[in-house]
């Protein structure tokens, strides 16, 4: 790829300035491998361009997930080292969570045993400084010394925690734990001149730490290199092998397994809120195809689209849209061994009756019941996404993001305490 300038290097990493656009530039990952700070370095023929393919695919999954990432595109070619991604000034903070102990964190935590689970989730922070051996910095610390503001930081700690769930996941599907993580953040200027956080940097093999059956002798990460005296070429060729085996594996990261949902309405008088849940699902990336079948009056019919629906490729997540009285989620439910959400329209002066008949089923049937139209697309997405993690990502994003809508109301609502004193 052509390149400008060279704008700043790492100890695996060029960075140089895109030829054509001044918004963006290319990361060329490098064959070498460090540990101690730097103390030790080797050259691993191939390495750079391994670390590229597998950060283009993990950031490509998290930009699928809505995650605002720097990565624009490359780095996905098998023989390519070098990716496109937008110019960000970088906050000299790596950002660590972690799942389960290891690492440094038992170092600083002798009588903690490796393989203690975090529940929560611990978030750490050090400052990027090889000379200093990268100090561990309080929230607090980063703020005093203007690294970072309360805002930028909150943002920080809360993407990264949500790259680790989806990678988590991600990993899950492959029976591997991810034991912690660590990632960067930048400063991207927006179009209109607004300050944005930017997940930035890489996620490679060098990054985090997975165990495959969450067996710590099974690793695959940098840690199997850290653990080396003076490494022998043999052994490289072993750190090698694991490098390739990752790369491999995150490019499962994305598979989808082509969920989708099959809205049945009981009557045309429901498509308003069959709409509603069309939208929603939308949102999610989820397609959704509609029918109008009455279990009451057109039983073998909406038998059929139900034989129909369970044949097509795919998962499939029924919502089913009746009111009155809501025979058609039972019955769909006991002809599928898919899961049927009821959506039903709860609306006349009967309305606290009409919601018994989608709770009061027989033995053997279990449609379950979600009342608001965009609820019930949200249960259909967190479904489809036990095993898809693009929609498990998705749904995470979409629960921080009305999280932050509280926070933010409430930012908004807060007035000052009597004498403008806190505790006052
Ligand atoms: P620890 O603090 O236990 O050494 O590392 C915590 C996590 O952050 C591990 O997953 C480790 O691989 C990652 N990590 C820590 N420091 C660095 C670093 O300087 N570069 C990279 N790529 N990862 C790091």
């Amino acid at each position: 790829m052509n390149k400008g300038p060279e704008v700043a290097r790492g100890k695996t990493k060029i960075l140089y300035q895109h030829p054509d656009q001044p918004d963006a530039v290319i990361v060329s990952s490098q064959d070498s491998i460090t540990a101690g700070d730097g103390a030790k370095r080797n050259v691993i023929t191939g390495k750079g361009r391994l670390a590229a393919l597998t950060t283009a695919r993990i950031f490509r999954l998290l930009n699928a997930c809505g995650l605002p990432t720097h990565y624009l595109s490359g780095g996905e070619d098998e023989d390519d080292n070098e990716m496109i991604v937008r110019r960000c000034e970088m906050i000299p903070i790596e950002v660590v969570v972690r799942g389960v102990a290891a690492g440094s964190y038992l170092k600083r935590h002798p009588a903690v045993k490796e393989g203690a689970v975090f529940a929560p989730r611990l978030v750490e922070y050090f400052f990027k400084d090889d000379a200093r051996h990268d100090p561990q910095y309080s929230a607090e610390q980063i703020i005093a010394e203007d690294l970072a503001t309360p805002a930028e930081l909150g943002e920080m700690t809360d993407v990264a925690l949500l790259v680790f769930e989806i990678l988590a996941h991600a990993w899950k599907q492959q029976n591997v734990l991810l034991i912690d993580l660590k990632v960067e953040f930048g400063r991207h200027k927006t179009a209109d001149g607004e300050s944005q956080i930017l997940l930035a940097d890489v996620i490679d093999n060098d990054s985090w730490r997975i165990w495959p059956g969450g067996d710590p002798k099974r690793m695959l990460d940098k840690q199997i290199y850290r653990n080396m005296g003076t490494p022998k070429d043999n052994e490289l060729g072993v750190v090698k092998e694991k490098y390739e085996e990752v790369a491999e594996r995150v490019a499962q990261f994305q598979k989808s397994v082509g969920g989708f949902v099959t809205i049945i309405m009981g009557s045309s008088a429901d498509a308003a809120h069959a709409e509603r849940i069309g939208k929603a699902l939308s949102g999610f990336g989820i397609p959704s195809t509609k029918h109008v079948a009455s279990a009451h009056k057109t039983p073998m019919y909406a038998l059929t689209r139900v034989h129909q629906t369970d044949s097509a490729m795919g998962r499939v997540v029924y919502i089913t849209i009746a009111g009155r009285s809501n025979a058609l989620s039972a019955f769909v439910d006991a002809a599928t061994p898919n899961p049927v959400i009821a959506c039903p329209v709860i609306g006349s002066n009967w309305a606290g009756m009409e919601i018994l008949s989608s709770l009061q089923l027989p033995s053997g049937v279990a449609s379950l019941v979600v009342l608001e139209p965009e609820n019930a697309a949200l249960a259909a997405a967190k479904i489809l996404g036990v095993d898809d993690t693009v929609l498990f990502g998705r749904v995470l994003v979409a629960q921080y993001r009305s999280r932050k809508n509280v926070i933010e109301s409430d930012a908004r609502m807060a007035t000052a305490p009597p004498n403008g004193k806190a505790g006052a």
